[in-house]
């Protein structure tokens, strides 16, 4: 049985972190499903049809992976597509509170679903979504974080 695993997030936008999380998952996984989470309550800063393009122009070598958007509990999109695996990365401590948290919520969901944490590479662990999000916003070049050629915003 092919080992499948989702990595799920907002990836808005998604970084070299998120990209090193991936590179190394795919040591242990035979195919990694990158799902970006749609959330009617929350606005995104960059489109999820733009970031869908960008995450597939990244991993255009990379036949193991792909990527989807859903919108449901993560734990059901896992067992609808095969995956009895998750994947997360762990900057820090306050990843773990809230990643504990999730993990313990995504077995209840779907009980034979395990989730896998790499600790992000320390070079990349300052990188966050919301920090590029603020650079991007006041015009700042951000191609130091993210895999892919990003327009600046015009300011
Ligand atoms: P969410 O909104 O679900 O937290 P994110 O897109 O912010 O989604 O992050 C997705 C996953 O990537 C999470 O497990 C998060 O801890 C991890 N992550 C975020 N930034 C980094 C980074 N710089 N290095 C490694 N993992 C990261």
């Amino acid at each position: 049985m092919p080992r499948i695993a989702l990595f799920p997030g907002s990836f808005d936008p998604f970084t070299k972190g998120h990209e090193d999380i991936v590179l190394r998952g795919l040591q242990l996984f035979d195919e990694i499903i990158i799902g970006i989470g749609r959330n009617a309550n929350k606005q995104r800063y960059f489109a999820l049809e733009q970031m869908v393009g960008l995450i597939e122009q990244t991993f255009r070598g990379y036949p193991a992976v792909r990527v989807v958007s859903y919108d449901d509990l993560t734990a059901n999109v896992a067992r609808e597509m095969g995956a009895r695996f998750l994947l997360r990365g762990l900057r820090n401590t306050t990843d773990f509170e809230y990643e504990n948290g999730i993990s313990q919520v995504n077995r209840f969901v779907y009980e034979d679903v395990e989730t896998v944490f790499l600790i992000t590479s320390p070079h990349l662990a300052p990188i966050s979504s919301s920090i590029i999000r603020d650079l991007h916003r006041y015009g700042k070049n951000v191609d130091a974080f993210v895999p892919y050629k990003l327009e600046t915003a015009g300011y």
